[in-house]
């Protein structure tokens, strides 16, 4: 087996993509008589500042000879990668053997969660005795290290199919039937998810960025990720490939708590609502989460949708888990659970005998109403009614973070309110 990594061969501006890229790597493969084992599509550490949009790093799994595959590679970057692009820095890893070692393993897990250097990189590279090239600053060799040790790494596999377009298309409005797509992904739900947003009715997996893809399907299952994109009516398909992936898995977050949080991570944290939910300018909503005196901003921003009516919900006292990357101290929520509900709220008593509320009595001396002399010690506890419940909420489909792992693929601890 031979392992070949690719990353950062995209532009803002020219809109290529690495899965592309890593497409037509395996076809020269087979050009050149290999067989391909797999595709693999990793998405790393989503707060990486020099991303271009989704951070996703690309290895190709085959029996060619090592020095054979990073030629195929070396002429592919030559050939598509926008290397003329000063933030575009190709990197290409070839690693030979069945399994990639265990310090390789490990960089790739930690590159989905820290931020790692290029020279920590290169330092493995060559312990490990990786070929590699690189272009521009090089940076690509991160995420081309990361991608050759990722299929390893991965705890839950899910798929992408995707279909891409023809190339003089490319740039152009993508043509895909709405109908056809919203049936295929009902057909295929939930073994394919994230593939539309009924509540925006938005076609998730058609992607607005120039560049290749007409459409990517995910899922937990390969045949029925294949099976829905076979089933949408769109423009003609150029090509269309199956990659293994960590997306849907949540694999960025760890557990931590608000003091020890860090910018640039992922988490899941527990906290009690401290600050009532408020919505400023653009439509963002904002709360304060508290454990134990250290507190956290999180915030649902306005392209979350009804997400933030979830949000809007919430009351100081309620209990949470939050998940989130953690941003200039704030973690801006792609779900919570709602560990403990309150649900009464303490209120002026009213008068046994009149039914109209009691006044104070002063500082201390509780409540008393005037015309029937009756008194009370203190506030009494009312219910109150919340719209929300105990369990899982999540932002919908067309917010959703390419690794977030939607709940509907299941595996929660607590009751789940999907969207869909
Ligand atoms: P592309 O389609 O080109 O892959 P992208 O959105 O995936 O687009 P890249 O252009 O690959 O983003 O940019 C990400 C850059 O950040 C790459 O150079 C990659 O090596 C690097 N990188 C990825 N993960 C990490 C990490 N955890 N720490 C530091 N650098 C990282």
């Amino acid at each position: 087996m031979t392992l070949i990594g690719l990353d950062d061969s995209d532009s803002r501006e020219r809109g290529m993509c690495t899965t592309y890229l890593a497409v037509r790597v395996a076809e020269a493969v087979r050009a050149a008589g290999g067989t391909v084992e797999r595709l693999v599509l990793v998405r790393l550490n989503p707060a990486v500042e020099h991303k271009t949009r989704g951070n996703a790093a690309l290895c190709v799994h085959t029996d060619l000879a090592v020095d054979e595959a990073l030629s195929i590679a070396r002429k592919a970057v030559d050939a598509l990668a926008a290397i003329d692009d000063p933030r575009t820095n190709p990197g290409v890893v070839v690693a030979p053997g069945e399994t990639t070692s265990e310090p390789v393993v490990a960089f790739s897990r930690r590159a989905v969660r820290e931020h790692l250097a290029l020279a920590d990189a290169e330092a493995r590279i060559d312990a490990a005795g990786y070929r590699h090239a690189e272009w521009g600053n090089a940076r690509g060799l991160i995420g081309a290290l990361a991608a050759v040790g990722a299929w390893q790494s991965f705890d839950d596999p899910t798929y992408e199919h995707i279909s891409y377009r023809e190339a003089d298309r490319r740039g152009t409005p993508r043509e895909v039937d709405f109908d056809s797509l919203v049936a295929a992904a009902d057909w295929g739900y939930p073994d394919a998810w994230d593939t539309v947003d009924h509540g925006e009715s938005a076609m998730v997996c058609v992607p607005h960025a120039p560049g290749p893809i007409l459409h990517g399907v995910r899922g937990d299952d390969p045949g029925v990720v294949r099976a829905v994109a076979e089933r949408i009516e769109s423009e003609p398909v150029e090509r269309a490939a199956l990659f293994v992936t960590n997306q849907g898995t949540d694999a960025h977050l760890r557990d931590g708590t608000i003091e020890a949080s860090e910018d640039g991570r992922s988490y899941r944290l527990d906290g009690r609502v401290s600050g009532s939910p408020e919505t400023r300018q653009g439509g963002h909503v904002f709360f304060e989460l508290d454990d134990e005196g250290a507190t956290m901003a999180c915030a649902a921003f306005e392209p979350t949708k009804r997400f933030r009516d979830r949000v809007r919900a919430l009351r100081v006292g309620d209990e949470l888990t939050v998940c989130g990357e953690v941003s200039e101290g704030t973690l801006k929520l792609e779900k919570f659970a709602v560990r403990d509900l309150v649900t009464t709220e303490p209120v002026v008593p009213t008068c046994p005998d009149c039914g109209r509320s009691m006044e104070s009595a002063g500082r201390g001396q509780g409540y008393r109403c005037r015309r029937c002399e009756t008194s009370a010690p203190g506030k009494v506890e009312q219910p109150i009614e919340r719209d929300l419940e105990e369990g899982w909420y999540e932002v919908p489909p067309c917010a959703r973070r390419h690794i977030a792992k939607p709940l509907v693929r299941g595996g929660f601890d607590a009751p789940i309110h999907p969207e869909h």
